[in-house]
């Protein structure tokens, strides 16, 4: 055990962690141009407002949250998922009192206790988007195509945008009552949950996972056939402004989101090839949420993406990440005087704004050239201490295979300037 991570997790490690932070620059870019602030909320919560915010018919509540008591007593839950989170920071931190609309943004850590399996985390990262304070369609429109957009810089292909409308309270009873009539007359093929969801929820059954479930749900009456007249100008407004962004999409009627408080726009981003989880993304309106958790009645709609299976697509689909030289240039000792003397010039082209590092385990200097060989360094210092006498040092060129003495005052320039020579010629995260 002392050696093993529990299942569904995993470590990071070098050579894979700057993947991950090419994707929040990525992030980090689309959000600012799309005028969204980072909202960062803490990793676990009270459990009722998951309860109450995610909803107790759903999925996750009743099946997949990581709940603990603390020592006080309290129900704790790991966040399975982001927006109540951000609902309650909204709420509890009055930011509705300020500028509408708040657009906010976050990247971290979800936690579910589901089967693992390919692309199926307990621990999984989720890049997500809320907009709270306006009901325009534009902005259901705007948070599709950042999604759209966030997929298209990372240069993701063939991926299909699913969209539809689950109404609005207004119209729901209508669906509910249908919905019940379809699945009572099924009841006996749905699972326990379903059985129990047929009365408190029946659109949840829509959202099962079980085969069984999906296979009695097949000729369902759909949202779309009940949308009362403001849900249905709504849909419509938003598949016009997509149709006018170009945004590619199909919309589908069997769509419903795992979560009980979406409103009106649901949609959900999936690829082929990752396997039988193909689903990278998903989001959607959620205007009775924020009066659900007590607040005033304030409309909301984001999306959530979840990044590992970006990274299982864009490695499926063969994209490389540029990835930028680790190390500016490796400092070499010929001799022990020299080595007496690295650290310091180490410290010092640190300074100057450069990634530099030295042998820490006293190999020659022979060794010392392999190592910086291996870890990939364009350039090598090497100092001996009759060049340090006469204030130079050797510089090497480990591609050309060259080298040169310089005066050390010249060093950090030198170095940077290679630098500039070389940016283009950064190595990259394949396959
Ligand atoms: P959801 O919050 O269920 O709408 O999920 C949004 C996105 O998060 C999904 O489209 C997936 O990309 C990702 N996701 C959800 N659950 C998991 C999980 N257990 N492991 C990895 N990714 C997940």
């Amino acid at each position: 055990m002392l050696t093993t991570r529990p299942r569904g997790t995993s470590d990071i490690l070098p050579g894979e962690v700057e993947k991950w932070q090419y994707l929040e620059q990525v992030i980090y870019r689309l959000c600012r141009e799309y005028g969204y602030s980072e909202i960062r909320t803490p990793i676990f919560e009270h459990t009722e407002l998951f309860e109450r915010g995610v909803g107790e018919t759903t999925d996750i509540v009743q099946k997949e949250m990581y709940t603990f008591l603390d020592r006080g007593g309290r129900s704790i839950t790991l966040r399975p998922e982001g927006t109540a989170a951000v609902v309650r920071a909204y709420l509890e931190n009055k930011l509705y009192a300020g500028l509408q609309p708040v657009k906010l943004y976050y990247t971290g850590p979800m936690f579910r206790y589901d089967r693992p399996q390919a692309g199926r985390y307990r621990q999984f990262t989720q890049f997500g988007v809320e907009v709270l304070g306006s009901h325009d369609p534009a902005l259901d429109a705007e948070v599709i195509t950042m999604a759209m957009d966030f997929y298209g810089r990372l240069g993701l292909k063939n991926l299909n945008l699913l969209i539809n409308s689950v109404g609005c309270p207004r119209c729901r009873p209508v669906l509910r009552e249908k919905l019940q009539d379809f699945f009572r007359a099924r009841v006996d093929r749905l699972c326990s949950h379903c059985r129990g969801r047929l009365e408190r929820n029946p659109l949840r059954i829509l959202d099962c996972k079980e085969e069984r479930c999906r296979e009695a749900g097949k000729d369902a009456p759909t949202s779309l056939d009940y949308l009362c007249p403001d849900c249905e100008a709504h849909f419509q407004a938003v598949l016009k402004q997509l149709e006018k962004l170009g945004v590619a999409f199909t919309v589908n009627r069997s769509l419903v989101r795992g979560l009980d408080y979406y409103t009106n726009t649901a949609f959900e981003i999936t690829v082929q090839g990752i396997g039988a989880q193909n689903s990278i993304g998903g989001g959607g309106r959620y205007n009775g949420l924020v009066k659900e958790c007590g607040g005033p009645d304030i409309p909301g709609i984001g999306f959530a993406l979840g990044l590992e299976r970006v990274l299982l697509t864009m490695e499926q689909q063969g994209i490389v990440i540029p990835r930028p030289p680790k190390l500016d240039v490796f400092l070499a000792a010929a001799d022990e005087a020299a080595r007496d003397r690295a650290l310091v010039l180490v410290q010092r082209l640190r300074q100057e704004g450069l990634a530099v590092d030295m042998d820490y385990l006293g190999r020659s200097l022979k060794s010392q050239m392999k190592y910086a060989g291996k870890l990939g360094v364009g350039l090598v210092v090497i100092l001996g201490s009759d060049e340090l006498e006469r204030g130079v040092v050797t510089l090497r060129n480990m591609s050309a295979g060259s080298q040169r003495e310089i005066p050390l005052d010249r060093l950090a320039g030198e170095v940077r300037q290679h630098g500039l020579k070389h940016v283009s010629g950064e190595g990259k995260y394949g396959n």
